[in-house]
C-alpha cells in the first residue's frame, strides 16, 4: 500500500535524538528553547511556545485570547476536528463559515456575509480560526481586515503549511494574526512524533502561553503576586496543564527543520508531475492562489460525477494499493456538533466538497515510478464505472 503521507526519518534525526537521550536532560532542557528560536527565526516570528501536539497549541492559543462561556469562536468545516474542539475546550460555542469552492479554505466572502448577520445579532466571534487547507495560505488580508472592524482575534491553523509563503513571507510571521500554530504529526511537513508550536508577535500572549503550556506555574518573579518566599519557591499564577514537548522531539524537530525548504521544494514538483499526469482526466485538480506558496501538505482532486462514482473510485484505488484518505468529514456534521444543532445543508461548498474530495499519497521520499502506479490506478478505477 502507498500511504498517503509518511515520515522521512534519517541517520541525521536518529543521532540527534541518541544524543539527547545519553545527556543530562529529557525534558526541560536547552533543546526545546533551541527548537524554538530555530522555528521563529525561521518563520520570522518573535516568540515561538513548543507543546505536545497542535492541538494543545489551539487550545493555549484560545485561552491566552481570553476564549471562554459567552464566546464564539467561528472557524472552516473542512478542517480536522481539533481547530473547532479547542473553542469548546474553552466552553465558547463554535460555528462555522463555508469554503470557497476554489481554494476549499474558509471564504471571506461568506465570513464577511456571516459578520453582518451575526452584528445584527449581537453574536460577533471572539476568535476566527483560519485553517490553511492542504498548506494553501488562507487570504489573510481580507480576514485580517474584517478582524479590525468587527473586532475579532484571529488564529492561524497552519498545521499544514510549515515552510510555505503568504505574500511571499513565510507562514508563521503573524502579519495578519495573533497567533499561528504548526503540528508535526508524523504526516505533516516536519515531524517530531507528537509536538505542535504556536507562534506569536505578542509578549503577553506568549507570557500566558508560556505559563498555560506548564501547569500555569512561574519560577519568574516578576510575574509572581509576593516576594519569593526563597530560591525554591515557584508559584501558580493560572490553571495551566501539562503541555510541555520533550527534550528528544525537540532534537528531532531540530534536525528535520533543516530539511524543511528541501521537503516543501519536493513536495511541489510532485504536485507539478501529478497535475500533469492528470490533466486529461474527469478530475478538478488542485489551484493555488498566487498569493501564495502553499506547504502542499495534500495533493486533493475532485471526481467529476456524483457521490457514488466518488466512492467507487476511492474504494478501487484502495483495493490497488492506493492508501487514498479524505480531508476531511466536514466538521459540522460530526455527531457531537450535530448534538449543538448543525445539519447536513448548513455548508453546501463543504459539503459538496466532501461529496467529491480525495487526497492522492503525496510525501518527500515518494518516487515519480510511485505516482505513476497512483494514476494508472485512479485510471483504473474511472474506467471501470
Ligand atoms: C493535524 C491537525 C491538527 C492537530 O494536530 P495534532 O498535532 O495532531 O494535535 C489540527 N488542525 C489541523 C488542520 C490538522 O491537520
Amino acid at each position: 500500500m502507498i500511504p498517503y503521507g509518511r515520515q522521512d526519518i534519517q541517520q541525521a534525526d536518529i543521532d540527534a535524538v541518541l544524543e539527547v537521550l545519553q545527556s543530562d536532560f529529557l525534558t526541560q532542557g536547552p533543546m526545546v528553547p533551541r527548537f524554538e528560536q530555530a522555528v521563529a527565526e525561521k518563520v520570522g516570528a518573535r516568540h515561538a511556545l513548543a507543546v505536545n501536539s497542535a492541538t494543545s497549541a489551539l487550545h493555549i492559543a484560545c485561552l491566552a485570547l481570553g476564549l471562554g462561556e459567552g464566546d464564539w469562536l467561528w472557524t472552516t468545516p473542512i478542517t480536522f476536528v481539533a481547530s473547532a474542539n479547542c473553542g469548546r475546550y474553552c466552553g465558547a460555542q463554535v460555528d462555522f463559515v463555508d469554503i470557497d469552492p476554489r481554494t476549499y479554505n474558509l471564504s471571506p466572502e461568506a465570513l464577511e456575509a456571516k459578520l453582518e448577520r451575526a452584528e445584527v445579532e449581537g453574536r460577533l466571534p471572539k476568535v476566527v480560526v483560519a485553517v490553511h487547507l492542504c498548506g494553501q495560505p488562507c487570504d489573510m488580508q481580507a480576514i485580517h481586515a474584517l478582524g479590525q472592524r468587527y473586532g475579532f482575534r484571529i488564529i492561524e491553523d497552519a498545521s499544514h503549511a510549515i515552510g510555505g509563503k503568504y505574500q511571499n513571507e513565510y507562514i508563521g510571521s503573524g502579519r495578519y494574526s495573533d497567533v499561528t500554530v504548526f503540528s508535526f504529526h508524523p504526516v505533516k511537513i516536519i515531524t517530531t512524533a507528537e509536538g505542535g508550536m504556536a507562534l506569536t508577535n505578542d509578549n503577553d500572549l506568549a507570557s500566558r502561553m508560556n505559563l498555560l503550556r506548564s501547569h500555569g506555574v512561574t519560577r519568574d518573579p516578576t510575574l509572581m503576586t509576593c516576594v519569593p518566599d526563597g530560591p525554591w519557591y515557584y508559584q501558580q499564577v493560572d490553571l495551566g496543564f501539562n503541555y510541555r514537548m520533550t527534550e528528544l522531539q525537540a532534537a528531532l524537530g531540530l534536525s528535520q527543520l533543516e530539511r524543511l525548504d528541501s521537503y516543501v521544494a519536493r513536495r511541489h514538483e510532485l504536485s507539478q508531475y501529478y497535475s500533469e499526469l492528470l490533466k486529461d482526466l474527469p478530475l478538478t485538480l488542485p489551484w493555488q492562489h498566487p498569493d501564495g506558496y502553499s506547504g502542499l501538505h495534500l495533493y486533493v482532486i475532485r471526481i467529476v460525477g456524483d457521490e457514488k462514482k466518488h466512492k467507487a473510485v476511492f474504494e478501487s484505488l484502495r483495493e490497488q494499493g492506493v492508501g487514498v484518505n479524505l480531508h476531511y468529514i466536514p466538521v459540522h456534521t460530526q455527531p457531537y456538533y450535530m448534538n449543538m444543532g448543525f445539519s447536513a445543508g448548513d455548508f453546501p461548498e463543504a459539503e459538496a466538497y466532501y461529496a467529491d474530495a480525495i487526497s492522492l499519497p503525496m510525501f518527500p521520499t515518494m518516487t515519480e515510478k510511485q505516482q505513476e502506479k497512483v494514476v494508472k490506478a485512479l485510471c483504473v478505477a474511472l474506467e471501470g464505472l
